[in-house]
């Protein structure tokens, strides 16, 4: 066993982040200061958008995303079974219902035209949105989406959190990121160590639409607003009012700061991960049956994670394992969860997702892997099968 455990993704801090928090912890605003909104400049600006609101995780930001976007009672947002839990819990803290949709077999992505065939055999107004997640950094067609979602006066709400950088050429030749609110009603991202910018805990929500961008910075600070021209009475300097029901699912300056520092590394972090995909491409290719991920001509593949199959996974997960390399398994499908059983999904439910699930892997990712490193798992991977 090695000394150092090589972890599936991991962030990358430098002596620039830790004075940016620095910087802020001397300053007179630890929460609630000018950092938060400079954040949500340089992010909106990154990924192409005009509004950015920052929250204190991803999660939260589904879920303020869900409720500006609209969900009354009982109504059902589809999503997909292979993704992380929040995803799909997001619906049922609005009072929503899920509604599952099975992969593509080629992207591991939510199948649209599948979407396409339930909502043809809905009644109409089953349905209020979509959640479509772009898996792995590879991102979803919203374009092609967004004719569905249009026909069926459906919401968008992109879960991009594995793809800030990532996006796609639309079919008019433009380059759309993802999150920049083309095609969508909105974007949420994470801020969480294992992906690409790392905050500690952390969240934005990304959106062209100005009614939603005002109802989120409602909803971030407890539905309360001091702003005058938004005052439906006024008793003073001192006066608030709240508005609608909301949460204190504020952003720190600190976490704010970091995240402007790790932005500026962003485009070279992003780098990073496309050179390791690539060795591991051209490294593993022909190896055992491993499968490595698809990639159509006209994506940016942002590699939050690098997930092979191999009809082996179990084997190979546990060998690595033994070699100091936790790789991980993305996704268990939502529907196998105990909770979301009792609700009535079962085994069986999606074929598709659940061969997914049976092989896939993913090998480390993070653009401070070493090359030894690097070198190192590869060398693993190649001993397994021999
Ligand atoms: C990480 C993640 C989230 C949740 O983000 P947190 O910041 O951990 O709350 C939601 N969806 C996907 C696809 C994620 O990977």
């Amino acid at each position: 066993m090695r000394e150092k455990v090589i972890p599936y993704g991991k962030q990358f801090i430098t002596e620039e982040d830790i004075d940016a928090v620095v910087e802020v912890l001397k300053s007179d605003y630890l929460t609630q200061g000018p950092t938060i909104e400079l954040f949500e400049k340089s992010f909106a600006e990154y990924v192409g958008c005009k509004y950015a609101v920052a929250v204190a995780n991803g999660t939260a930001a589904l879920h303020l995303s869900v409720i500006a976007l609209g969900l009354e009672k009982g109504k059902k947002v589809i999503t997909s079974p292979i993704t992380f839990a929040a995803s799909a819990n997001c619906v049922l803290y609005a009072g929503g219902q899920v509604d599952f949709c099975d992969i593509n077999p080629d992207t591991y992505l939510i199948d649209i035209k599948k979407i396409e065939e339930k909502l043809n055999n809905a009644e109409p107004g089953t349905y209020v949105g979509i959640i479509p997640v772009d898996l792995a950094g590879y991102p979803v067609n919203t374009e092609e989406l967004n004719i569905i979602a249009k026909k069926n006066n459906l919401w968008i709400l992109e879960d991009a959190c594995h793809a800030p950088g990532g996006g796609f050429t639309d079919s008019k030749g433009s380059f759309q990121l993802c999150g920049n609110g083309v095609y969508i009603d909105a974007a949420v991202f994470s801020f969480h160590p294992v992906k690409h910018i790392a905050t500690g805990e952390g969240g934005m929500i990304t959106t062209n639409r100005k009614d939603i961008y005002e109802k989120l910075i409602l909803l971030r600070t407890h539905g309360i607003t001091k702003e005058k021209k938004l005052l439906n009475d006024y008793h003073g300097d001192w006066y608030y009012e709240m508005q609608m029901l909301g949460f204190n699912y504020r952003l720190t300056d600190i976490q704010a700061a970091l995240g402007i520092s790790q932005l500026k590394k962003a485009n070279w972090s992003l780098k990073q991960r496309q050179k390791i995909a690539k060795i591991y491409r051209e490294e593993l290719k022909s190896i055992g049956d491993i499968r490595l991920p698809f990639v159509e001509n006209n994506v940016l593949h942002a590699y939050h994670l690098f997930i092979i199959l191999t009809s082996k996974r179990k084997e190979l997960y546990n060998y690595l394992r033994q070699n100091g390399i936790f790789a991980q398994v993305h996704y268990i499908p939502i529907h196998y969860f105990p909770y979301y059983r009792e609700k009535g999904w079962k085994k069986g439910d999606f074929p598709i997702a659940e061969a997914y699930y049976n092989e896939c892997l993913s090998l480390p990712m993070y653009p401070s892997l070493s090359d030894d490193d690097l070198n190192y798992v590869i060398d693993k991977i190649k001993s397994f099968y021999r």
